[in-house]
């Protein structure tokens, strides 16, 4: 698209929205950009959900290409690997990757979106209107519908293309399905569990109250909390529970006594560190969980979804935002291929594009599982164990499930999650048959895993599932 002279609408100034309003800028077109809530760097509002967020490979892979990887850099904290808490206060780490410079960090939304407006905001081509709610999108004109918050007027931006940033409830995904001019494909599906904030607040000189350069969990099976750190010395924590199931659910904590009761029986070393639970408990919403997918994400050449917009997923691989960064950079690579018009442009990135965040979707969900159980399972630790001691010992042949997907990022999700599968599978199947163990020669155990994994992908091919 050589064209820079078009105008480029995007609704939303989320992360997904602020980064691709600065790349598009650097690029040289003009982008006008609204969102519904006032501006997070003057207005003191939670940024939306979740204060912070594990950011990893593919989103600093973003980062780089708009000359940002430094500045992001000063607002992370390292995170090595899951602490895992046991009911009775035992801790141990279990690092995300055998190679030491692999590591996730842990970021504030409401710093990081700051500063992607800042950047944005840099560029004479860039305009950001906050308090402009989009209300639906006229998409065979290119045409969207606002409202101002503070006027209460509204109004209709006209625009050479449309694209919508904003988020899983999406205004442009609504148009498309009720607009019913086209056939769309949707679906929404929710976890029986939801969501909620708490925190474990710094201590009184500010150090933190437990390991800082961790990703805390404490798996109970049916639920789990998590921690991540923050700057302040604090940590976000996430208690991530079914609403009807179980003994103790969303729905049936009602009371101050029975909150207590549920951490003092489940999570007794966090409840020590968090005085604060039940103002928290009781002041922040539970939020419910779900995953969306929906095709096609762009009509004609006049408009496009993009970010959790276009694909929302679970939070359990912590690869929503990266996923929705990487949006950013796929499409900019369409954009450097010169192609002829928006609608190619929009049809190649979406070919390109869906199989690798369908894939992610599924991980998510898979992850679920894995960390609210399978972490504490003997099993999957001994498969831990082993695919860390291989990772260390062949640093350049091997990479687990997790280090595909989180820190290769020159390779789709899709590619990440085939192998990583069948590597899963072939460790399992090998230990439960005592095929291998963590005691023998790491070469044979490398060269065992490959014969099977291979084996595995071989069979998957012939089944037509790759
Ligand atoms: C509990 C939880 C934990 C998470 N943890 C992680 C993590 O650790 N790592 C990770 O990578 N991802 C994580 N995610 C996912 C991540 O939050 C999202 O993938 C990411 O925010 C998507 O960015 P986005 O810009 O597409 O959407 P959003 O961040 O939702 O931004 C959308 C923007 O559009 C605005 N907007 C919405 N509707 C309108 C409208 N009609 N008109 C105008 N503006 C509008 C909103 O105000 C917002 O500013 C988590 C999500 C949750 C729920």
């Amino acid at each position: 698209m050589k064209d820079t002279q078009q105008n480029i609408l995007i609704i939303g100034a989320g992360l997904c929205g602020s980064l691709l309003a600065l790349r598009l800028a650097q690029r040289g077109f003009n982008v006008n950009v609204y969102e519904m809530r006032p501006d997070l760097r003057k207005v003191d509002i939670s940024a939306g959900r979740s204060i912070n967020l594990a950011f990893s490979d593919r989103g600093n892979k973003a980062m780089k290409l708009i000359g940002l990887e430094d500045r992001v850099k000063a607002l992370c904290i390292p995170m090595n690997g899951r602490m895992i808490h046991d009911i009775h206060g035992n801790t141990f780490q279990s690092n995300y990757s055998g190679r030491d410079y692999e590591y996730i960090n842990s970021i504030s939304r409401g710093d990081l979106n700051a500063l992607l407006l800042d950047e944005a905001e840099k560029h004479d081509k860039v305009n950001i209107q906050f308090n402009s709610k989009c209300k639906s999108v006229n998409f065979e004109n290119t045409t969207a519908l606002f409202k101002d918050y503070i006027t209460k007027k509204e109004f209709i931006e006209d625009a050479d293309v449309i694209i919508a940033t904003d988020g899983a409830g999406s205004a442009l995904r609504k148009s498309y399905y009720l607009g019913k001019k086209f056939l769309f494909s949707f679906s929404q599906a929710y976890l029986t569990h939801g969501y909620k904030e708490l925190s474990i607040l710094p201590k009184p000189n500010g150090d933190f109250k437990t390991y800082k350069n961790a990703l805390h969990i404490w798996p109970r099976g049916s639920f789990m909390l998590i921690a991540l750190p923050n700057l302040d010395g604090s940590f976000t924590v996430t208690l991530f529970l079914s609403y009807e199931e179980g003994q103790y659910n969303f729905n049936n904590l009602t009371t101050e006594e029975r909150v207590l009761e549920f951490f003092q029986n489940e999570f007794p070393d966090a409840l020590a560190l968090m005085p604060n639970l039940l103002e928290d408990f009781f002041t922040n919403p539970t939020s419910p969980l779900g995953t969306i997918k929906c095709s096609p994400w762009h009509y004609k050449g006049n408009t496009l979804l993009m970010g959790d917009a276009a694909h929302a997923i679970v939070p359990f691989y912590g690869q929503g935002m990266n996923a929705s960064f990487e949006d950013v950079v796929e499409l900019d690579q369409v954009l450097d291929q010169d192609l002829k018009d928006w609608e190619t442009i929009f049809k190649t990135y979406e070919s390109n594009r869906k199989k690798d965040t369908d894939a992610i979707a599924d991980l998510a969900i898979d992850n679920f599982h894995e960390m609210k159980g399978h972490v504490n399972q003997a099993i999957f630790q001994e498969k831990r164990k082993l695919e860390m001691a291989l990772e260390k010992e062949f640093p350049n042949e091997y990479a687990s499930k997790y280090s595909l997907v989180t820190f290769n990022e020159h390779i789709g999700y899709r590619e990440a999650m085939l192998k990583g599968r069948a590597q899963d599978k072939a460790i399992l199947n090998l230990l439960t048959d005592g095929l291998i163990t963590s005691n023998d020669d790491l070469k044979l155990v490398l060269n065992r895993v490959k014969q099977e994994t291979e084996a595995i992908l071989e069979d998957d091919r012939i089944a037509g599932l790759t």
